[in-house]
């Protein structure tokens, strides 16, 4: 059985590439029917708080990546916080030490600042060549007595070439002489990352470990730690880095990168997953938009792609854009609506303005917040910056004081009114009348008549515009703020 986990160290915000990474395990366990396991990896005790790890919790749950075991829901391999598996740790390291393959080290930091510097000079890799790779038992325990401070060193063993067959970067080989004998278990008593999670991905029956290309290193030391302590070996995937848009590591610089932001921002989760997907993986169609289920039915390891993938904000926001007008439309248009009374902009939710005024928008949002500029632009009449520009001046000619007239006059006798309660038919012929009366048609009746409606060159189509606008039953509906 498949068995895959997602393991943030919870010293911050879920960023993209860690929910990219979660979303890929997710993705394989749900295709294969396996186990999605959820790893809390907080040795770093100075840098891991709770709240981190709550928000990780909670983005990862927004996003709807939901684990079989984890620190919350429990499980057969638990706990599942590093934190709580000390023993864990302890005991797998006196295996260690019980089979010659890790000894104590009582080097002190002076010992080790010089052992360093002296590689320097000679230029040796800076690797461990302490005595205590080869002290005597009775060295040992005369140091234990002294009760000098002591670490366990993993016994490295020399010039052995380590391979893996990485899922997505082939071939991968290391030298273990380029290593010295690491520290497994501080001095402190706390072990050090790369044993915690070589032993729990042993223990936890992790067949596959899918992570970010950063992991790679670490490889060679868990794999040593596999073969010493022999466990079963993974399989390795290492998904390439994601960067931004002028090819440099994505960071904060670039705005937004943490699954957070973009949801207070207004992005739907299922297009989150969407975009996600789509960093380092194809189906090898030219289809870009994704349900969560064609996802889950379509993924594999092997389309996952080894060069580093591309954050396109641009994309992102059309993906949304996409996957907004899938929801139904109820749906769709009462999140609308709640942002627009969150924003201000309108004084209640139930009013048959709202609900038009979004349906007329709806076709040029990409994220629903972008409904408030958009309806704000309905509710506005920029006539004279409009008249003032460039562009206006190009279309509006001198005829067109008696097309704003005949407008001006259809307001004041009720005929606009009238038609406009017969929809957008009784629009039509009106428009038609006006153009009649004034001998215009196409653009030079169509543009006059939108800068005199509306104020602007531009918009959804004018009928459907004042037809919404003659749903706002009184100025009440609109907030003082929006107004
Ligand atoms: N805790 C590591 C991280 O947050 C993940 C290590 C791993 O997946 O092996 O980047």
């Amino acid at each position: 059985q498949v068995r895959v986990r997602f393991a943030p160290s919870p010293t911050g915000n879920l960023h993209v590439g860690g929910a990219r990474t979660a979303l890929f395990n997710w993705l394989y366990a749900r295709k294969n029917g396996g186990k999605f396991i959820l790893r809390i990896e907080d040795t770093d005790t100075a840098r891991s708080t709770r709240a981190s790890e709550e928000a990780m919790i909670r983005d990862l749950k927004w996003l709807g990546l939901d684990w079989d075991e984890g620190p919350d829901v429990g499980g057969g391999c638990g706990p599942y916080r590093q934190s709580e598996r000390t023993n864990i740790y302890k005991a797998q390291v006196e295996k260690l030490v019980a089979a010659g393959k890790a000894y104590p080290c009582f080097c002190t930091d002076e010992e080790l600042d010089a052992m360093k510097k002296e590689a320097e000079e000679k230029k040796l890799p800076p690797i461990y060549r302490g005595k205590w790779a080869t002290a005597t038992p009775e060295e040992v325990d005369e140091a234990k007595a002294k009760g000098l401070p002591y670490c366990y060193r993993f016994r490295v063993p020399p010039n052995q070439e380590i391979r893996i067959s990485d899922l997505i970067r082939g071939e991968v080989a290391w030298n273990t002489d380029t290593l010295g004998d690491f520290v497994v278990l501080r001095s402190n008593g706390m072990p050090v990352y790369n044993f915690c999670v070589a032993v729990d991905d042993a223990l936890m029956g992790i067949t596959h470990v899918l992570r970010a290309e950063e992991h790679l290193p670490n490889t060679l030391r868990q794999m040593l730690i596999y073969q010493a302590l022999g466990f079963a070996v993974p399989q390795f995937g290492h998904v390439s880095l994601i960067l931004a848009p002028d090819k440099s590591k994505l960071s904060k610089r670039h705005g937004a990168t943490s699954v957070g932001e973009f949801r207070n921002q207004g992005y739907l989760a299922p297009a989150m997953l969407n975009f996600l997907s789509l960093l380092g993986w194809n189906d090898g169609t030219e289809q870009e938009i994704f349900t969560v289920d064609e996802l889950t039915s379509k993924f594999s390891l092997e389309r996952i792609t080894k060069s580093a993938a591309v954050f396109d904000k641009v994309k992102l926001g059309w993906m949304n854009g996409q996957h907004l007008r899938s929801l139904p439309e109820e749906e769709s248009t009462s999140m609308a609506v709640s942002h627009l009374v969150a924003s201000g902009l309108l004084a209640s939710a139930g009013s048959a303005f709202a609900a038009a005024a979004v349906k007329l928008v709806s076709k040029s949002m990409e994220l629903v917040t972008d409904c408030e500029p958009e309806v704000r632009k309905l509710l506005g009449y920029p006539l004279a910056e409009t008249l003032a520009s460039a562009d206006a001046k190009a279309v509006v000619d001198d005829a067109f004081a008696e097309v704003a007239g005949a407008v001006v006059a259809a307001f004041e006798n009720g005929e606009l009114t009238a038609a406009l309660a017969k929809g957008h038919d009784g629009y039509k012929a009106w428009v038609n009348g006006v153009g009649k009366a004034q001998k215009r048609k196409g653009k030079r009746l169509f543009m006059p008549m939108r800068i005199a409606l509306t104020g602007r060159m531009a918009g959804p189509d004018v009928g459907e515009q004042l037809e919404v606008l003659s749903k706002l039953a009184s100025p009440a509906e609109v907030s003082e703020q929006g107004a």
